[in-house]
């Protein structure tokens, strides 16, 4: 394969691609195939001479798409916002093509140096504190990672690191085992399944406590669980607050928490995975109020920025703090300038690095920031469209308040009337959503996620649901 069939073939897979999502609504926004479904439609092993080009785009559309949910149909309403767009696929064109393993400055300058830019361009978009800001002298940085879940990994290790050391120059009798047996890390009842998860990687305790009737961690709740854990010899080492959570969207109290944190020496990570994208917004910056007590904050770009995934943004507010944590420095990956520049290996679990920055420049410089503030509206607003049509029917109640691209509703009744109904919605499979559990009451979730959705499909989901919401009611009546 040599470059003229390269720029044959791209041809024909960008006409592909621009066609794919032209008419992405025509397709179903929930796969339908059964487990096992490909196998039985390709060979059971790699050919031995190439197959033809033309084979191969021709079982794109055989082989793959049926077993694709649609995330970008509008019809697409379940989890959270996941972003696409060209610019973002135009530089995942160039980051293969470069194809460079960005660990080291040295590995590749424009890797990193375009990576801290970017970042510092993120973190004024979103008005961060300049500690967490390298061109305006901070303290701090940013990084790409993977996901929300290697943010919080990373964050939770690194704090782990700091207090073990610290622990360790305060009582010297005690060595790294006797320290991280008695570690605690704190969260709330509705925080992402990836926080307890870190706790459970890290090998630390995680305490989940109990959010207020607004699903928001509070900061009393917190000082009480953390006091209760002293009381026992514990050493409480990290809070991991959420803005948005997974299942309604709610926003714990950061200014509260932030406080309590500052008392109790304690490291306060953020996860705003998906709300984070909409503090670029002046209207919703408000709930970012307290990130001046974070020592670590992300959110995804890839979920509601319109950046492919994969690009989760983590600022760290001491770069110290994550570079000496995890340094090991072997001689193949030293260099002569390492002493001046950041070398990202250090920020991360693994060594090599895509160059995820390339995606930010290109869809930051292609859209700007007026018009990504206007999507980020535009969502919510969407969003306030269907919670007007479920408040307009007296058989369906609004659970939780909405604020960003999500709306929690359940028809009035038993969680089995919930559970029939989200059933029937998806077999129906004219649209897809998925449920949640708030406390014991089964909520249906309805978020807005494909870049083009409109008012029209806003409509067009309220009249399905409402046409499955009678059968079920009618089903359950007889
Ligand atoms: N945190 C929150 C609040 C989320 O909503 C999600 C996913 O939706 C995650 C973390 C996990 O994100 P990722 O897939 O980037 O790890």
């Amino acid at each position: 394969v040599d470059s003229n069939d390269f720029r044959k073939w791209g041809k024909q897979m960008v006409d592909y691609v621009a066609d794919y999502l032209d008419n992405v609504e025509k397709r179903p926004p929930l796969s339908k195939v059964e487990p096992g479904y490909l196998e039985k439609l390709i060979p059971s092993s790699a050919p031995d001479k190439p197959d033809r080009w033309e084979d191969v785009l021709g079982d794109v559309e055989r082989v793959i798409m049926p077993g694709i949910s649609h995330w970008h149909n509008p019809n697409f309403h379940a989890y959270f916002a996941t972003a696409n767009s060209y610019p973002g696929i135009l530089a995942d064109i160039l980051s293969d093509a470069i194809g460079c393993i960005g660990f080291t400055w040295i590995a590749s300058p424009a890797c990193t140096e375009l990576e801290i830019v970017m970042m510092d361009w993120l973190a004024k978009m979103l008005r961060l504190p300049t500690d967490f800001i390298v061109s305006e002298g901070g303290s701090g940085g940013g990084v790409i990672q993977g996901t929300a879940s290697e943010a919080t990994l990373v964050s939770l290790l690194a704090a782990k690191t700091k207090h073990i050391i610290r622990c360790k120059s305060e009582n010297t009798e005690m060595d790294n085992y006797d320290i991280m047996s008695k570690l605690v890390a704190y969260t709330s009842d509705q925080s992402h399944s990836s926080v307890e998860r870190a706790g459970l990687i890290a090998c630390v305790r995680m305490r989940l406590l109990k959010s207020d009737d607004k699903y928001s961690l509070r900061g009393d709740v917190l000082k009480e669980a953390i006091q209760k854990d002293k009381a026992k010899g514990l050493i409480p080492f990290f809070v991991c607050a959420t803005l948005g959570t997974t299942p309604s969207c709610a926003f714990d109290n950061l200014k509260e928490i932030g406080a309590v944190c500052e008392e109790e020496d304690v490291w306060l990570h953020i996860d705003a995975a998906y709300a984070g994208s909409a503090f670029i917004c002046p209207e919703f910056r408000h709930y970012l109020d307290g990130v001046e007590f974070a020592k670590s904050f992300n959110f995804n770009p890839h979920k509601w920025l319109r950046v492919n995934f994969d690009c989760s943004a983590l600022w760290i507010k001491d770069r110290a703090d994550i570079t000496d944590a995890f340094n090991v420095d072997p001689l193949y990956l030293k260099h002569e300038k390492q002493t001046e520049v950041t070398d990202f290996r250090h920020w991360q679990i693994p060594l090599g690095r895509r160059f995820r920055s390339l995606k930010l420049w290109f869809v930051l410089r292609l859209f700007g920031v007026k018009y990504l503030q206007e999507y980020i509206r535009t969502h919510v607003k969407l969003a306030h469209e269907f919670e007007a049509l479920v408040k307009s029917d007296p058989r369906f109640e609004i659970v939780t308040e909405v604020i960003m691209g999500l709306v929690c509703f359940r028809l009035k009744g038993t969680n089995e009337i919930n559970e029939k109904l989200l059933k029937t919605i998806n077999e129906d499979g004219r649209i897809h959503i998925v449920p949640a559990n708030l406390r014991d009451t089964y909520i249906l979730r309805f978020a807005i996620v494909a870049a083009n959705t409109s008012s029209n499909d806003i409509t067009f989901a309220w009249e399905v649901i409402l046409e499955l919401a009678e059968k079920v009611l009618h089903e359950c009546n007889h």
